[in-house]
């Protein structure tokens, strides 16, 4: 009988959030797949822990997944844990549970913390739809090409930052969704120096450069997505654009110019072109 892949929640600040199933988990393990072995070391000493701890994040990931699920065809029950939240949302793990259910090994979720969801369960922004973007890229250039693609979103958007660029990616935010558009800032859920703000992009940039404090720790930025019907119409246009220049240009020029003249997304009209 092959064991089983537990994927398991950790808290993402305060320790009371790892739920008794998690610590049950943990404690009753063979081995823990954690993303770095020293942080998690610490977490299970804390709860009395001793599962073997079996180092998996982004550089290793490939070769640790084929020592796992070997492991797992045995018959071993492995749990797998990031540093904080929730494994595979903006963690690694993603190749070890494709690899688990491929080879036909049970993987159940231990659920928990997630930072995304935490935020924006007390953002007051739309949550019955929205997108997960993660990390944007560091580079500014890169970083507005990927706002860019979504400027049209209607969904509420969640991003994830760190400290040392909470303030570039406001900055940033604000230029391509423009200065008035609704968002909210949380950081460090969970802990101490909790704090959740929001207001105008705009305004949300001045007040965090005006308090050096609101720039430190872990950020989750929620955006408002773009007016239904202003991205609805902007589609509807770059459709017809879309569709005229399609008989004279190749498809890819089209949907640009499409795409400029109307204001939708580019890949939005390619995606949607009916087939030659
Ligand atoms: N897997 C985690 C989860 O479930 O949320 C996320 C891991 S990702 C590497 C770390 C990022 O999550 C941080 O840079 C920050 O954007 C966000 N994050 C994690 N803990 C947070 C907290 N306590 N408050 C705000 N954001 C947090």
């Amino acid at each position: 009988m092959p064991g089983r892949l537990h994927v398991v929640a950790t808290p993402i600040g305060n320790l009371g959030d790892l739920s008794p199933r998690a610590l049950e988990t943990l404690r009753a393990v063979a081995v823990v797949a954690a993303e770095d072995t020293r942080h998690t070391r610490q977490l299970l000493a804390a709860f009395g822990a001793t599962a073997k701890l079996v180092a998996l994040h982004e550089h290793n990931e490939a070769e640790q997944c084929a020592q796992l699920i070997a492991r797992m065809m045995r018959g071993e029950v492995v749990a797998l844990v990031s540093d904080a939240g929730t494994p595979l949302i903006s963690d690694p793990g993603f190749r070890l549970v494709r690899a688990a259910r491929a080879a036909g090994i049970t993987v159940s979720p231990v659920p928990g913390a997630c930072a995304a969801i935490a935020a924006l369960s007390v953002a007051g922004l739309a949550s019955d739809r929205f997108v997960f973007e993660g990390f944007l890229p560091s580079k500014s250039s890169a970083r507005r090409e990927r706002l860019q693609a979504v400027v049209h979103e209607a969904r509420t958007l969640i991003f994830y930052e760190s400290s040392h660029r909470i303030l570039d990616s406001l900055r940033d935010m604000a230029a391509v969704f423009g200065a008035q558009r609704p968002a909210v800032v949380a950081r460090e859920l969970t802990k101490h120096f909790e704090t959740v703000l929001d207001g105008s992009l705009e305004t949300l940039v001045a007040r965090i450069e005006a308090d050096s404090d609101q720039q430190r720790g872990e950020f989750v930025v929620i955006v408002e997505g773009a007016p239904e019907s202003d991205s609805g119409a902007e589609l509807a246009l770059g459709r017809r654009i879309f569709t005229a220049l399609r008989t004279h240009l190749p498809p890819s020029q089209a949907a640009r110019l499409a795409a400029e003249i109307s204001g939708a997304p580019r890949k939005a009209l390619y995606r949607d072109a009916p087939p030659e």
